[in-house]
């Protein structure tokens, strides 16, 4: 045995094999130390290899898909190792025969197909990167729900659309340049380095021809050799890790680059979309405005806001169907009842696809077709815009299949085919003539003997049951002689004869022995049959059955849109290929939300408008910390986002001319993984932005500059500001602490300034979070930092500084005489103020050691600071 598993062992050296023996996998050698210490069970040992102890550890075969998820996401791989025949089949062949084991998969991060280690509203991508001379690909599939796609790319494009798509698992060759495996680790990608032949592209043309029964490519479209190529290597590892099962991967659909708005992996995090900064869901974009009821409609959600769509005819038609959404309340009500009901399909159907479904996935999609009926008959008679009448097409033609599973399957299937119990009783007769053996086998026998005991008017008759005869007939010896003789003899056929008994046996009973001892099996039988039919009538559909998914999830975004616009009072924005940026009472719809919870205070509603009619639009945002300006800038790019995916927005009226490239710099925090200070981050994305921003895109900038030396970070600003505006001629929003650049509005055409207003009452300052025309007059710092619960000592000497230094800057001073005339910061407490001094229970306190006083002394000198006082 020990010899077979190093065998398997060696084709699987990066892989942690789980080697099946009996109900148990087991690992063995360093793999057993591995496991044992990244799923925290026991290590023990098991026999000597080479004169050592072999170390080992082992789960429980019906409960590994835990540890699966465990160790994926520890970083492993898992290849699964079954044994292929029995014990005594093994045997049959020799008797020192090892029973035959195989690795049967392989499990990868990007390849789960099972529920409970997939995330029901995301998207499991397996993405694949390839270079082919000077050209690049990426290629992706989710093999949970089967769509698959590729796109050409610049390599300098990979990190933006691997943040976009953000797949679980990255197929590379292993010869691809270092920094994209730095790239990708940045990103935080679990990397697969496999062998060139993988992506060689002639070989991957075949593959793909072969994987959907094509003569040639052309079928699908026109593709480069690194498309080819990436897409070969995603099957290639598809079949290498389902060792020859393919998954149910619909036809390759071409992604143009420009198809959707371009967003590069810093600006997703900084604008929360998907995930907050600190890394989950809650706080994200997303999670504010989902909600859809079903976990296709949540990945399409997730899919639309990730991607929002450059293509006027596209957005248009998404914000058509939201419209009618919300003038129908069938569509808001009904329809999204009937899609709560409705379970996953695609991922049913992929399941079942690589042959790791159960009959939990017949009923899922017995249950799914159901309520597809049943909305296709809910909108019958609405006039629907194109793009969910294409959606609604695409749900009807599964009468047959319907009823099929309807008639076939139990309400309520068990989890495994294994043990049978899912076909309804009355659907296949043979089916249930030997569930009634089995179940009723008794009852069955009990009549037999009524029935023999009538016959031979022999009323002692009883039929029994032994290991050796298996079912007969007793008699006592008195009755046996009537049996023994004619007419009886020729039905009853003598077994043995005991000291008082006589038995015997039927033909009769003796078949029916044999089909009840058959019964079980034939009854499991059956049903595995039955499973193979249902399931193979369901894959025949498979085409129909994901554009069927692919309808029920849009319906489902499109409803859940609707409510959230009609909920939050959100409007629909005009969108054109204009260059406008015209948004009026817009709302960051998280602050909003966390406002709502928290406090309960309302948003400030406020407008941006760009006018980029001719050249640059560039708005300069003045005004204190906290005042509100990051929120004002992620809100008008999160405005335009949403309008761009098809969405209605979080204004009372919006207009917006397409945006083709999102970018912000927005606050900045040290990426010391990475070894780069803040200043080096915010100057490198900054680059980007400057290098890569066109007329169409829509820029945001808050405190560039920041990170380093007042005059560095201004001449940085300034000079950043005056490129945007006469190189990118982009549309900006840029915030900026150095009121010096609020000179530039007047010089430069397009720009203009803005403030986030603020009131002073009492030398605090109150935050109207209202954004006006002009400039701010001053930055608060001090106020705020007040606020911020500096101790008074420090903002009373920073009032000083600072008042001392603007008196300076009025009258043309040096900072080094400043320096010199500003008397020098105590560190001795402040003189306590006169009132101080003069109340008795402060004097009181004065004398006081709290160390010494006990409880009672203390509460009687509350008394007496209380009198005191
Ligand atoms: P800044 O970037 O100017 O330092 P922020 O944008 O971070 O300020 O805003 C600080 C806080 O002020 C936010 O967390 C939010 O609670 C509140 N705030 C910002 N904008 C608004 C608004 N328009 N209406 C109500 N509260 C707001």
């Amino acid at each position: 045995m020990m010899a077979q598993y190093l065998e398997i062992k060696e084709a699987h050296a990066d892989a942690l094999l789980f080697y099946r023996m009996g109900d148990f996998y087991e690992m063995f050698f360093q793999d057993a130390v591995n496991a044992a210490e990244a799923l925290d069970i026991a290590l023990t040992k098991r026999g000597k290899h080479n004169g050592d102890d072999i170390p080992m550890c082992g789960v429980p075969h019906h409960a590994a898909e835990g540890y699966f998820l465990t160790l994926i996401r520890k970083g492993f791989r898992v290849a699964v190792c079954e044994q292929m025949e029995s014990p005594a089949e093994a045997k049959k062949r020799g008797s020192k025969s090892v029973v035959r084991r195989e690795v049967v998969r392989l499990v990868t991060p990007g390849t789960l197909t099972e529920d409970a280690l997939l995330e029901a509203r995301r998207h499991n991508f397996l993405a694949a990167y390839a270079e082919v001379r000077d050209e690049a690909a990426l290629a992706w599939a989710d093999i949970s729900t089967g769509s698959f796609h590729v796109m050409p790319l610049a390599s300098v494009r990979l990190s933006p659309e691997l943040a976009r798509l953000a797949p679980s698992e990255l197929i590379v060759a292993d010869n691809v340049e270092p920094k994209i495996f730095e790239l990708v680790s940045d990103l935080g990608i679990p990397l697969t380095p496999v062998g060139r032949s993988s992506f060689d592209s002639t070989a991957s043309e075949k593959r793909i021809c072969g994987l959907f029964n094509v003569g040639a490519l052309d079928a699908f479209g026109s593709f480069k050799r690194a498309e080819v190529s990436a897409m070969g290597a995603l099957i290639d590892y598809l079949e290498i890790t389902q060792k020859g099962k393919l998954p149910l991967l619909q036809t390759p659909l071409k992604e143009a680059e420009d198809r959707v708005v371009q967003i590069d992996a810093a600006t997703r995090r900084n604008l929360e979309l998907t995930r907050s900064l600190s890394g989950g869901r809650a706080g994200s974009l997303l999670s504010v405005i989902d909600r859809t009821v079903t976990p296709g409609g949540a990945r399409l959600l997730e899919q639309r806001l990730s991607s929002p769509s450059r293509s006027l005819d596209t957005i248009h038609a998404r914000l058509d169907a939201v419209s009618f959404a919300i003038d129908q309340t069938v569509m808001t009500n009904d329809l999204r009842d009937a899609l709560r009901r409705t379970p996953d399909l695609d991922r049913a159907l992929s399941r079942l696809s690589l042959d790791r479904g159960g009959p939990r996935d017949l009923a899922s999609i017995r249950n799914s077709l159901e309520q597809a009926a049943a909305i296709s008959g809910l909108c019958k008679t609405l006039d629907m815009p194109p793009l969910l009448g294409t959606a609604l097409q695409n749900l009807v033609g599964f009468e047959d299949l319907s009823a099929l599973l309807a008639a076939s399957l139990v309400a309520e299937p068990p989890l495994l085919a294994r043990d049978g119990g899912f076909i309804a009783t009355g659907y296949d007769p043979e089916l249930d003539e030997a569930r009634l053996l089995r179940d009723e086998g008794r009852s069955v026998i009990a009549g037999f003997q009524q029935k023999y005991a009538k016959l031979t008017g022999i009323t002692s008759l009883k039929i029994k049951h032994n290991n050796v005869l298996g079912y007969f007939i007793e008699t006592t010896a008195t009755h046996a002689e009537k049996m023994l003789s004619a007419p009886f003899s020729e039905t009853f056929i003598h077994r043995q004869t005991t000291a008082n008994q006589v038995r015997f046996t039927t033909v009769e009973l003796s078949e029916i022995e044999t089909k009840i001892l058959n019964a079980g099996n034939l009854a499991l039988s059956i049903e595995k049959r039955l499973y193979s039919v249902l399931s193979d009538a369901i894959l025949f559909q498979a085409a129909h059955l994901n554009a069927a998914a692919r309808g029920l999830a849009e319906l489902d975004l499109t409803a859940s849109l609707a409510d959230l616009a009609r909920g939050d009072n959100w409007c629909l924005p005009r969108v054109d290929d204009s260059r406008a940026f015209d948004i009026s009472g817009g709302r960051h719809p998280v602050v909003e939300n966390a406002l709502r919870q928290q406090s309960g205070d309302s948003f400030v509603a406020n407008d941006c408008v760009l006018n980029a009619d001719q050249g640059a639009a560039i708005w300069l945002l003045t005004g204190p910390n906290m005042a509100g300006k990051s929120t004002f800038l992620r809100q008008n790019a999160l405005i335009a986002l949403l309008a761009q995916m098809g969405s209605y927005v979080p204004a009372e009226s919006a207009h917006i001319g397409t945006i083709s490239q999102l970018f912000s710099r927005v606050g900045a925090s040290d990426d010391l993984a990475r070894g780069r200070s803040t200043f080096m981050v915010e100057m490198v994305e900054t680059a980007a932005i400057l290098n890569q921003a066109d007329d169409r895109a829509l820029v945001i900038l808050d405190e560039i500059g920041r990170g380093t030396a007042t005059y560095d970070g201004l001449s940085i600003a300034w000079a950043t500001l005056e490129h945007l505006h006469a190189s990118n001629k982009s549309r900006a929003l840029f915030a900026t602490h150095y009121h010096e650049l609020t000179a530039l509005a007047g010089k430069l055409k397009g720009v203009e300034n803005a403030t986030v207003a603020v009131k002073e009452w009492e030398g605090e300052v109150i935050f109207l979070h209202e954004v006006r025309k002009g400039a701010a007059d001053r930055s608060y710092g001090v106020q705020v930092a007040q606020l911020a619960g500096l101790p008074a000592t420090v903002v009373e000497r920073a009032r000083v500084v600072l008042e001392q230094l603007e008196q300076n800057e009025r009258e043309g001073g040096k900072q080094k005489a400043l320096i010199d005339d500003l008397p020098l910061f105590s560190i001795a407490p402040p003189a306590p103020t006169p009132i101080a001094k003069a109340s008795p229970a402060v004097e009181l306190l004065d004398t006081i050691q709290p160390d010494d006083l006990s409880p009672r002394d203390a509460l009687d000198l509350i008394y007496k600071l209380k009198e005191a006082s």
